[in-house]
């Protein structure tokens, strides 16, 4: 299994923001690990451009669940694909909580995703409050059992643990807590799919910096990371690569 550096760029990024994808690839010409990047639409083209042959990996941040028709300001998991993606983010808490996706809406997202030929990075996370209340296992098995569709393999589904508390707020659960969602994980992939889940990559996503990311990467199940704020500029990101391809 190959470990995953994923970068999510969200709503930030203009086309001078293209220089940091080429400080990075600089810097990681040859990384031993896979690095992505997901910008906005807009730049996925000018970004798999400006990559030139480098390794890098490139991702949309959402698709829809159709491969085309009248939805006005959506984008195909189809169109991304020819736009140079290889991979696409469903289900980020972010598109949850900002437009109410369900875990039906993220199934039937990464469904497009394979479709399309996409790998689907799938993302779950318990709230604060579900979090206080002890319910952090029961509702992330509920959202992998429910955003993931069927057809889940290794090789085009990646899962991402992002504790919707920890996202941009500086705020990381423990390394212990970290290290029991990804074996509660581990252990429902295991049991619905077999050993053809094995080699699925499960990421941890919630405030990883150059300072912690060489901790968590230590962590027993934690096979990679999805970056949002770290993965805008070439030295933070460069720095938490560096950091998993040590670990
Ligand atoms: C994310 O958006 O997936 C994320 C983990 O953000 P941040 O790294 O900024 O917390």
């Amino acid at each position: 299994m190959r470990k995953l550096a994923a970068g999510n760029w969200k709503m930030n990024g203009l086309a001078a923001d293209l220089a940091e994808v080429k400080a990075l690839i600089a810097a990681h010409p040859a990384p031993s690990c896979e690095v992505l990047l997901c910008p906005p639409a807009t730049l996925i083209a000018q970004m798999a451009a400006a990559r030139g042959g480098a390794p890098l990996l490139i991702g949309g941040q959402d698709c829809h669940a159709a491969a085309g028709g009248a939805h006005t300001g959506d984008i195909a998991a189809e169109m991304l694909r020819d736009a140079g993606a290889s991979h696409v983010i469903v289900g980020h808490s972010e598109r949850r909580g900002d437009h109410g996706e369900t875990d039906a809406a993220v199934r039937a997202k990464a469904m497009a995703a394979h479709r399309a030929g996409l790998v689907a990075i799938v993302c779950l996370g318990e709230t604060l409050e579900e979090r206080r209340a002890g319910r952090t296992l029961e509702v992330c098995a509920g959202q992998l059992a429910g955003s993931v569709p069927d057809g889940a393999t290794a090789a085009n589904t990646v899962i991402a643990y992002e504790p919707v508390w920890a996202i941009g707020t500086g705020l990381t659960p423990t390394l212990a807590e970290i290290a029991e969602v990804h074996g509660a994980l581990r252990q429902a992939l295991a049991q619905r799919f077999g050993a053809g889940a094995a080699g699925m990559r499960l990421l941890y996503g919630g405030s990883v910096k150059p300072s912690n990311a060489a901790a968590i990467f230590a962590v027993a199940g934690v096979d990679g990371a999805l970056v949002g704020g770290a993965s805008l500029k070439a030295a933070e990101f460069g720095a938490i690569v560096a950091a998993l391809e040590a670990a």
